[in-house]
């Protein structure tokens, strides 16, 4: 029986233990001079397994958060304007944007376009005369 090799998968266990421990420490400076059963007071978990799910759960909540303000950023950015051919409009977010656009299309399509506020407060459209 090769020792060394059967005591392989118990060292990384207990490496990927204290890994959890260091990470904790390293993340949260408040709890750096703590113990490791001294982190499971903290946390109110009497085990590991039970620190690992707490964690878990904290991580789920953090990346909810950070999904749900992304889907806000994105409504800001967007409105439900629809052109003629029932498309989104191009939504400008300055006024300065749309007014350098108004003049690019006069100059290359020598169409004439005027600006309205975004009936969304979102921003600025174009439309034709
Ligand atoms: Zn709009």
């Amino acid at each position: 029986m090769n020792l060394k090799k059967s005591l392989k998968p118990i060292k990384k266990k207990i490496q990927n233990k204290d890994k959890l421990y260091n990470t904790i420490r390293r993340v949260y400076t408040h709890l750096s001079e703590l113990s490791n059963e001294e982190i499971l007071d903290y946390y109110h978990v009497r085990s590991l397994k039970e620190l690992e799910m707490h964690i878990e759960h904290i991580k789920e909540v953090l990346q909810k958060q950070i999904k749900n303000y992304e889907e806000e950023l994105e409504q800001i950015a967007t409105c439900f304007c629809l052109d003629s051919s029932e498309n989104f409009k191009y939504l400008y977010s300055t006024k300065k944007e749309a007014e350098e656009q108004i003049k690019f299309t006069l100059k290359t399509k020598q169409i004439k376009l005027i600006l309205y506020p975004c009936p969304f407060h979102c921003g600025w459209h174009l439309t034709k005369i």
